[in-house]
């Protein structure tokens, strides 16, 4: 079990990437706190299929889009686990909507998810990780689209691009308190996100051809890398993003 007595918050994590990386870490014995929007019975299940399994979890329903959300969570977790060693930014929306129909209160809502919600549970995550002094990790959830243009859906590529240089730049900052931080890259994998796209045969078989592997990953297949991420094997690792994406990024158009 290679995160033995970690206490791991994953925002977001009700459904898709950070309802598999709060499973695997557990299953790993970190103590998990699921940070979630709305009390819903997948999350209560998912509590109690970790717990059932001897794992430690409670599912904090806090919106971390504001301070106040990500103060309740992190309270949550300090009450009930102890300070936080490892944080994974998870949570994120996309709108799917092009630059020029894009609306303020649609800009508004992905920026505050995405990215000013991952920067303030960051700042919260290393103030308690230096006042604990044992170093500490954090995960950020990006996309390949923190590099690669998606047309159609330009306020969630600001934001990726956004998360991007935090990575960078908070990696450096942390660096002498020994707290890296790392981003993940996914491509297309199967969660509600791509919901849409996924159920719909035309586009499944665009973006599956797309895809070097010919495949969307599954969620496992990012928690396992998040897992050896947030393990000591990494311990070298920081100010950096991993990409795990079937080889999209590097794809051909054949244009
Ligand atoms: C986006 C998906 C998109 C995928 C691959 C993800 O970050 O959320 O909408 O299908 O990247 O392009």
């Amino acid at each position: 079990m290679i995160l033995r007595n970690k206490v791991a918050i994953i925002t977001g994590a009700a459904s898709g990437i950070g309802k598999a990386i709060a499973t695997t870490f557990a299953r790993e014995g970190a103590a998990v706190v699921i940070d979630h929007l709305h009390g819903s019975d997948e999350t209560a299940q998912l509590v109690r299929s970790i717990t059932d399994a001897d794992g430690h979890a409670i599912a904090i329903s806090a919106d971390v889009s504001s301070n106040e959300g990500i103060e309740h969570l992190f309270e949550g977790c300090a009450s009930r686990f102890g300070a936080v060693d490892i944080l994974v930014n998870n949570a994120g929306i996309e709108t799917r909507s092009a630059l020029l129909e894009t609306s303020e209160a649609e800009y508004d809502r992905v920026m505050a998810v995405d990215l000013k919600g991952a920067f303030f549970c960051m700042q919260r995550a290393a103030r308690q990780m230096m006042a604990a002094g044992k170093g500490g990790r954090i995960l950020n959830i990006s996309s390949v689209h923190e590099d690669q243009p998606m047309p159609g859906n330009t306020a969630y590529c600001c934001a990726k691009g956004g998360m991007r240089m935090l990575t960078r730049t908070a990696g450096v900052e942390l660096a002498p308190h020994g707290i890296t931080v790392v981003g993940i890259a996914p491509g297309a994998v199967d969660t509600p996100i791509n919901t849409r796209t996924l159920l719909d045969p035309s586009s499944r078989a665009r973006l599956e051809q797309a895809i070097p592997l010919g495949r969307v990953a599954r969620p496992e297949e990012v928690a396992e890398l998040a897992l050896w991420l947030a393990s000591d094997k990494a311990n070298y690792l920081t100010a950096t993003t991993v990409f795990i994406d079937g080889g999209i990024m590097r794809a051909s158009t054949g244009l």
